[in-house]
């Protein structure tokens, strides 16, 4: 079972290193399904291979932020790729 938090209309995993719950050392998870419009072509003829992006972070505070980025994220490939793997928190500072 997992907790989940909303922010700005995206829902966010709260996961912990090791998978032990810890007060402080709180993970937050978001994913998204690009939808660009070679993704939407290809699961015409495909379906389920929609690229995905998972991003964390481990400041609430940033939630909002996270939110906006995945809402923004597209795959930027013509091919199904593996998903996207993106530490908000070293990746943006
Ligand atoms: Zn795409």
């Amino acid at each position: 079972m997992s907790d989940f938090i909303s922010a700005n209309g995206v829902m966010f995993r709260i996961c912990y290193k090791n998978g032990t719950p810890a007060k402080g050392k709180e993970i937050y998870e978001g994913q998204k399904l690009c939808k660009c419009p070679n993704c939407i072509n290809r699961n015409k003829y495909d379906r389920g291979t929609w690229n995905q992006v998972t991003a964390w972070t481990k400041d609430v505070a940033r939630l909002n932020d996270l939110a906006d980025f995945l809402k923004g994220w597209e795959c930027k490939s013509e091919a199904s790729i593996k998903t996207t793997y993106y530490d908000f928190d070293s990746e943006t500072n």
